[in-house]
């Protein structure tokens, strides 16, 4: 395994490099050069292009245009907030570059990464170098962001410091519903066999059930792949529909198995059985095992709510399966966004295992604010975990997971609020108190 020296210090003149200059990199660019640092900014496009980017520009986004909900009641509406308030150069880029989308933040996405571009390539501080880095930088300070689609020369660069199993290149993202929203009524608490606690809440299904189940996962409307992703799923872990085009019981032999699952009502092994399983320890939150999809979102929330139990489900998070180069963050990275092995490599962006643009823009922000820490020799910081970002950092990074998926900004990631609240106000409550956290975080830390 290859090692990373440790850092001399030699003072503020030192500059700081960052590997891509995507959505995280370039908030972190920015982040540095306000802190009058200089910057190396290194973008392999266009002489190295990806299979989804189109342009040379930085931050380009390369599906939807939107940057999610701008409600101040949701995950991403708390997100804007707090990236707000931080100082956020993207944030900033993307409102000035807004285009009608209701509720939702979108951008005309040719002005938005032209408009970012321009910022950091006049900026005197950040030296732009269209250039592909195939290994880390041995000295120095450094933030890799360099995204899904990192070059396959540096992701194999980056296994030799962190090991083989440290890196991953597809994933699969099961549904997550609120542990409130559910009829716990119509389902049983169960581990297989036994086996452990009565751990998995388990959602029985009668073989009619299973049969309509069935048709209407394989009539559901499926997103379609990107050329450089068709037919890369893995045997392990494929979606849902594949599985039920396969046959028309193989779910049943599959994720939806019910052997050693006894349904109290009935003293019996249903037919199929659903699993959730917590998402925390306060289990406010659960995913659906095994429920990875690229059914259409709008397909997911009709077809999955028709099951018992689930009526009124409200999906935190919807399930997906693409390609995306991603690290083992509960091992390889500190919340901080060091890595454990290299603590003066910083890693930012969808690559630590966020999913969304401005999850990325989150930790590229902190990721810049402590490279500049770093380089002066303070202590490294991220926000409390009562807030969106702090919450985020703390989930992708926890030790103690053992089944780790690329996760967004939701409600079910931060910690449990105390006392009884109803369904109606908790979502207030958070907001509130994260808001709160924040404002204190940014006094205490940043003022
Ligand atoms: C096909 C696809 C569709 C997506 N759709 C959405 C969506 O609709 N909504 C959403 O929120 N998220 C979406 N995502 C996730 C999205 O990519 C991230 O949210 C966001 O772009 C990640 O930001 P980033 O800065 O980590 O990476 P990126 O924005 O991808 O930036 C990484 C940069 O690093 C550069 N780079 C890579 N390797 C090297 C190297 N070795 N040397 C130098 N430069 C390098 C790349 O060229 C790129 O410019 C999608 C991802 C993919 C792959």
């Amino acid at each position: 395994m290859r090692s990373c020296r440790p850092r001399q210090e030699s003072g503020m003149n030192e500059k700081i490099i960052i590997i891509g200059a995507g959505l995280a990199g370039s908030e972190a660019a920015h982040q540095i050069a306000s802190a009058k640092i200089p910057v190396e900014l290194y973008e392999m496009r266009p002489h190295v292009m990806t299979g989804a980017h189109s342009t040379d520009y930085f931050a380009e986004l390369v599906c939807s245009n939107s940057l999610g909900s701008n409600a101040p009641l949701t995950g991403s509406g708390i997100l804007k907030e707090e990236l707000s308030c931080l100082g956020s150069f993207i944030l900033k880029i993307a409102r000035d570059c807004q285009v009608p989308a209701g509720a939702s933040l979108a951008v005309d996405r040719s002005q938005f990464s032209q408009r970012v571009t321009s910022e950091l390539t006049k900026n005197p501080l950040i030296t732009i170098k269209r250039q592909e880095i195939s290994e880390l930088p041995r000295d120095g300070i450094v933030v890799v962001a360099t995204g899904p689609l990192t070059s396959t020369s540096l992701a194999t660069d980056l296994t030799k410091i962190m090991g083989r199993d440290s890196l991953y290149f597809y994933d699969a993202i099961s549904p997550i519903v609120s542990a409130d929203s559910l009829d716990p009524q119509k389902m049983f608490w169960a581990s297989r066999y036994g086996k452990g606690g009565a751990d998995f809440l388990n959602i029985p299904f009668s073989q009619q059930q299973y049969e309509s189940f069935v048709d209407d996962i394989l009539a559901g409307e499926v997103v379609s792949p990107h050329a450089f992703e068709e037919n890369k799923y893995f045997e392990s872990c494929l979606p849902v529909e594949v599985l039920a085009h396969r046959g028309r019981l193989t779910l049943a032999y599959g994720p939806m198995k019910p052997v050693g699952l006894t349904d109290p009502t009935t003293g019996r092994w249903p037919f199929a059985v659903i699993q959730l399983r917590a998402e925390n320890q306060q289990r406010t939150a659960f995913n659906l095992v095994g429920f990875q999809t690229k059914l259409k979102h709008s397909e997911q929330e009709r077809i999955f709510r028709k099951i018992q139990g689930l009526e009124k489900a409200e999906f935190l998070r919807l399930g997906s399966v693409h390609r995306n180069t991603f690290i083992h963050a509960p091992t390889q990275l500190l919340p901080t966004l060091q890595l454990r092995a290299c603590p003066q490599v910083l890693v930012a962006g969808q690559l630590t295992g966020t999913e969304g643009y401005l999850e990325s823009v989150a930790s590229g922000l902190t990721a810049g604010i402590n490279a500049v820490r770093l380089l002066s020799g303070q202590s490294l910081i991220y926000p409390p975990e009562k807030t969106m970002i702090g919450a985020l950092l703390a989930k992708i990074t926890d030790p103690a997971c053992s089944n780790f998926q690329p996760m967004n900004a939701n409600f079910g990631i931060l910690p449990p609020l105390e006392g009884q609240i109803s369904r109606d106000q908790k979502k207030v409550v958070f907001a509130e108190r994260a808001r709160h956290a924040m404002g204190e975080w940014v006094r205490a830390c940043l003022g």
